[in-house]
């Protein structure tokens, strides 16, 4: 499987972001030389005319300066923190599983990520440690950030991504166990006052050995709770 051809430039560049690593050979380079591309992947203007109708709604001039290409904007910005859809999980693996005798716990923590609450549309935004005790096969370490970013940028429920990252190193890499937590601020949440401001929403999910072994599971949350040395 890979993207659809007619992804719009700007989301195929972040898509491409997330599927190669810094200095790969992107798969469309010629979009990148394209530039931003333009607002009309939606030739109709749908999404245009629909933010135009919220702007009418909540009492605003939508033809006032400042708005007048508000709504192409949103379009445009959406499309962009929904990339996460278009990128192709083998494209981003790409050959950076290794066979080796490794199992000790891998550890990747303090990886930032902005996803967008599927209830608000509205951003939650954090840190993510993910760990796994491998069996005899490892990930490349710079693509953890990336499988998180794929899963962040969608629609999400924090409880739901942090799942999918788990299953995902899970399924590929059959270790003997994962560990992910996630952090966030959720703005539907402290904007809205349902919550203090400064709330953190914690998720986790455990899988193998970070789930039935006590020992492996306090290893990990210890790793977190050690702060880096700047900190
Ligand atoms: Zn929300």
């Amino acid at each position: 499987m890979s993207s659809p051809p007619d992804l719009p430039s700007h989301v195929q560049r972040i898509v491409d972001e997330i599927e190669n690593e810094i200095g790969e050979e992107p798969g469309h380079p010629e979009l990148l030389i394209e530039g931003n591309g333009t607002d009309g992947h939606d030739p109709s203007g749908r999404v245009e005319a629909a933010v135009r109708q919220i702007l009418l709604e909540i009492g605003e001039d939508p033809d006032r300066q400042g708005l007048v290409g508000t709504p192409g904007r949103v379009h445009r910005m959406y499309t962009e923190l929904t990339a996460g859809y278009h990128v192709d999980p083998e494209r981003l693996i790409n050959g950076a599983i290794f066979d080796v005798r490794y199992s000790e716990m891998v550890v990747v923590k303090d990886i930032p990520f902005y996803s967008l609450c599927e209830h608000h549309l509205l951003p939650f935004f954090g840190t993510a440690a993910v760990a796994y005790i491998p069996r005899g096969r490892v990930i490349g370490l710079s693509k953890i950030p990336r499988i998180v970013e794929m899963y962040g940028r969608r629609l999400q429920v924090q409880e739901r991504l942090t799942q999918q990252v788990a299953d995902f190193l899970q399924e590929r890499l059959e270790p003997q166990g994962v560990g992910v937590v996630l952090e966030a601020t959720h703005l539907c949440a402290v904007m809205r006052g349902v919550r203090k401001p400064g709330t953190i929403m914690t998720t986790s999910s455990v899988l193998g050995l970070f789930r039935t072994r006590d020992r492996t599971r306090a290893e990990f949350f210890a790793h977190l709770a050690r702060h880096a040395p700047e900190a």
